[in-house]
């Protein structure tokens, strides 16, 4: 008798899920970005949401968790119940860089989530206030190896895409500016532009406008290539520090456990938008890079994920950074 009724509610319980992501998606979604409003994060997740949105008949609502390098809302949303209705849009840090520099970290970046794909590649870049001493990396070099103890560098918490890539420019360079952390590369960008801060490495849908607005210095994208919305902006290869070389990225991601169903429609949503003019523009004009077929799949995500903390653990411990 016992078992019949487990049995039962098990069918039960199985269908009722089945039909639940037939049915998907019947109210509004939840999109965690764990950055502040105004960053790159967020920037690209209302990018890419719009569209997901028309496609999806729900309405996505970017929440905005910031705190700890975006580990807080990675965190929560990695927690949430698996149905679907929270996904989050994570980066290079939360998936990449963040396991080796928080040893308690709450979730693992390859293991605890359903991949959904690739929503932008992100060419980082050098980037100081208007009236930094110096108009060309050589000169910046120069006089960072001089005052660097004297700089403050922004970024976005210990494990955050900003706050990686510095460190490896730090190291790369031999300096040991004061770090200055923010909730966001955005709130940070506004003090850049402000000049309380002197320096930062960061994701160039942030920087790219205010770089054309002529608000910040660009000293070098640190990618093989220019960037076509930068045209002006050297490669590190050009501007004579051809080793600090890094790019960074942001993708959807869903809570391990939600229905296959669910993968296929956020997936399928996040690819359809991926192909829109307007998506494209959008993210383009800020530099952003479209994702390959092969990134915009959840196995792709999975694979670049994989690679990333792979990659990014040695490189940091190498750069003796810290949790602290
Ligand atoms: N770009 C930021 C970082 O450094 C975060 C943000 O999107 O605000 O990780």
């Amino acid at each position: 008798m016992k078992t019949t009724l487990l049995t039962v509610a098990a069918a039960l319980g199985l269908a009722v899920t089945g039909a639940q992501a037939q049915n998907y998606p019947n109210r509004p979604i939840t999109m965690i970005v764990p950055f502040a409003a105004g960053g790159p994060t967020d920037v690209v997740a209302r990018i890419v949401t719009d569209h997901m949105s028309r496609t999806l008949g729900q309405q996505i609502v970017v929440e905005n968790v910031a705190g700890a390098g975006g580990t807080t809302g990675i965190t929560r949303a990695s927690q949430a119940q698996p149905d679907g209705y929270t996904i989050m849009m994570g980066h290079m840090g939360t998936h990449g860089a963040a396991p080796a520099l928080y040893p308690n970290l709450k979730y693992d970046p390859t293991k605890d989530f359903a991949p959904i794909g690739l929503a932008a590649g992100t060419p980082i870049l050098i980037v100081a206030k208007k009236d930094f001493p110096a108009n060309n990396l050589q000169e910046a070099i120069t006089y960072l190896k001089k005052n660097g103890d004297k700089v403050n560098m922004a970024h976005a918490g210990v494990g955050s895409v900003s706050h990686s890539t510095g460190v490896l420019f730090n190291s790369t360079i031999d300096i040991k500016p004061t770090f200055v952390a923010y909730r966001g590369t955005g709130p940070a960008l506004n003090d850049l532009m402000a000049g309380t801060v002197d320096l930062m490495t960061d994701q160039i849908v942030n920087v790219a406008p205010q770089i054309q607005a002529g608000n910040i210095k660009a000293f070098a994208i640190a990618t093989p290539e220019r960037s076509p919305a930068l045209q002006n902006v050297p490669t590190t290869k050009e501007a004579g520090l051809p080793d600090y070389q890094v790019s960074a990225w942001n993708a959807v991601f869903a809570p391990k456990g939600v229905p296959q169903e669910v993968v296929t429609k956020l997936n399928d949503a996040l690819v359809k938008s991926l192909e829109d003019e307007n998506t494209k523009k959008r993210l383009a004009d800020l530099g952003g890079v479209l994702p390959t077929a092969e990134e915009r799949t959840p196995a792709g995500l999975q694979k670049l994920v994989d690679s990333e903390v792979a990659r990014w653990t040695p490189v940091l411990k190498a750069a003796g950074a810290t949790g602290q």
